[in-house]
Formats: structure tokens, C-alpha cells, sequence
């Protein structure tokens, strides 16, 4: 079994990120798994080293420790051209010219996590279709087909369900500006690396599907998704780099690290109160959570 935590390094990691590495490490090590982490840093405007660092750190901190050396995605684009030469092989990628204004057009269906659904401008007539050589600055497009299916067994939420092409369309595999897409590089990092257990944000529930129809065509066998509840604010927003309360910098001052495990195995039902714990004096507690999509929080713990 390897799982992985694989933090996108745009700033100081919060308490819900903690969570999700916390119980990814849980998750992993309760089977005696190999532990990994891998800075999703493919986006050159918001990623930034010393963030990735900080994140190593915060881990330390708390008692995690990767049993590798970290993997950085922006050193890795030579594994994602090779899986995009797959797709384009299979004739289901195509150049898209839209810019984003075209693509916000009001009225557009929208997917279940709120992103516009494709609209289909830029779609060949018939597909599969050779790729076309690109006049202009495009992005790489993955067309799903009418009536592709996606059904998977999440390790929280339990039997899945996706009409691909109603609830998410076609989608992006590399951006205009270069970038790979997340879930090309997500799964062409998951497949090369080995992980057999994706755990993280129930947000990323919907990213699964797509992950497994990407799956699916470069003919590798998806791993098994756990998607864990995301914390929330009173006001039921997740929390985010926004919250500076709740980054590490200012729980790190006011907590010690058992104090911060204590109150996210609480958070996680694997203690009935927030008291002092290492992560390794955890495992013998830990099972998966319930099925919440959200875990409100008292912003002044
Ligand atoms: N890098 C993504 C994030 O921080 C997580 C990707 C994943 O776990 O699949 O939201
Ligand atoms: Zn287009």
C-alpha cells in the first residue's frame, strides 16, 4: 500500500490541510503503507519553493515524515508529455481557442463543483480525430463521449456515480499558457509513483471521476479514493490560505504538537475530546471518518 499527501505549495498550509495530511498518514500507516509527498507546484504564478519547504516543516512539526525524498511536479513534465502522447494517440484530444470570457458566457450548465460545463466550440465534428496542427494560442482539450460512465467505491462516501459528459464535459489537459492541467498530472503522478490510496478533500470528489476516465484510456488501474469532510468556518466556508487565524504560523504558536493532533482526531471522531496525542499514538484509534461533507470549527480554538 503507498499513500500519498500532495499539498499545492501557493502559501502556508491551514488547519484543513493539516487534517488532510494527518489523516492521509493515518490512513497509510494503519496498513503499514509507505507514506509520500508530492508538491503539486505546476502552476509557475502561485507556487513558490520556500512554501514547499514550509510545508515539509509544518509536517515535521507535527510528527509526519515522508518515507521518500519529496517529488516535485515541476520537475516531473517529461511523465505528463508521455501520458498527453497517449491521450492524443487515442484521437480524444483537440485544440481549444476559447478564451475564459467565452467560456463564463452566462446561462452555460454548470458542473457539480461549480466550473462551467465546455460548451463545445471548438470540438471536431467527429471524434476520435487526429490532433490538429493549432493556428493560433490554444489549449488541449479531452473530449468524453455521450454516454461515458464512471462508478467507483469512495473509501468515506461509498458507491459513485458519473455521466461524465452531463455533469463535467470536456476538459482541459494542458493550459494556454504551457501549464499542465491537475488532473492530467495527478494521474499521470499517482500512476508512476504507485500510490494505491488517494486520501483528501471530499472537493475532490468530482475530480475523481475524470481521474478515472483518464485512467481508463492510458489503460492503468485507478486507486482506491477516500475523500475526507473538508473544516468549515462557522459560516460553513471552507477554510482556505485566506484564514490567517488558522495557518500554521499562528497554530504553531499557540499549540504543541500534540495539542494540534489532539484537536484534529477530535475533528476526525478518533478522540471524544481534544487532549494531547502524537500521530504514531493515534493509530491505533484511527478508522475512517463519517461521510460529512463539512466539519464546522470554532474559529478562536
Ligand atoms: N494539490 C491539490 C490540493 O492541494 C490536491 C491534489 C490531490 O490530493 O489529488 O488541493
Ligand atoms: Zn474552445
Amino acid at each position: 500500500m503507498i499513500g500519498r499527501f500532495a499539498p499545492s505549495p501557493t502559501g502556508r498550509m491551514h488547519l484543513g490541510n493539516l487534517f488532510a495530511a494527518l489523516l492521509s498518514w493515518l490512513d497509510t500507516k494503519s496498513q503499514d503503507g509507505l507514506w509520500l509527498l508530492r508538491h503539486e507546484d505546476i502552476d509557475p504564478q502561485r507556487s513558490r519553493p520556500e512554501y514547499a519547504l514550509q510545508i515539509e516543516d509544518d509536517l515535521a512539526w507535527l510528527g509526519l515524515y515522508p518515507d521518500s525524498t519529496p517529488v516535485y511536479q515541476s520537475r516531473r513534465c517529461h511523465i505528463y508529455e508521455a501520458a498527453l502522447q497517449q491521450l492524443i494517440s487515442s484521437g480524444l484530444v483537440y485544440t481549444c481557442t476559447c478564451r475564459r470570457a467565452d467560456l463564463l458566457a452566462v446561462g452555460a450548465p454548470h458542473a457539480s463543483d461549480g466550473r462551467p460545463i465546455y460548451g463545445g466550440r471548438c470540438r471536431p465534428a467527429s471524434l476520435p480525430t487526429p490532433l490538429q496542427p493549432p493556428q493560433e494560442r490554444h489549449s488541449l482539450r479531452l473530449a468524453v463521449e455521450q454516454g461515458e460512465v464512471v462508478e467507483f467505491i469512495d473509501g468515506v462516501f461509498g458507491p459513485q456515480h458519473f455521466s461524465l459528459a452531463q455533469e463535467c464535459g470536456d476538459f482541459i489537459v494542458r493550459r494556454a499558457d504551457g501549464a499542465w492541467a491537475y488532473q492530467l498530472a495527478v494521474v499521470a503522478d499517482d500512476a508512476d509513483m504507485g500510490i494505491t490510496t488517494v486520501v483528501r478533500g471530499c472537493d475532490l470528489l468530482p475530480s475523481a471521476a475524470q481521474q478515472i476516465y483518464i485512467y481508463r484510456l492510458l489503460g492503468l488501474t485507478p486507486p482506491e479514493f477516500v475523500h475526507i469532510p473538508l473544516l468549515c468556518n462557522p459560516a460553513g466556508q471552507r477554510l482556505s490560505k485566506r484564514d490567517a487565524s488558522l495557518d500554521l504560523a499562528a497554530l504553531r504558536s499557540r499549540y504543541s504538537p500534540q495539542g494540534l493532533c489532539g484537536l484534529l482526531a477530535s475533528l476526525a471522531g478518533l478522540l471524544h475530546k481534544p487532549e494531547p496525542i502524537s500521530p504514531k499514538e493515534l493509530l491505533p484509534l484511527y478508522h475512517r471518518p463519517s461521510p460529512q461533507h463539512q466539519l464546522q470549527i470554532d474559529l478562536h480554538i
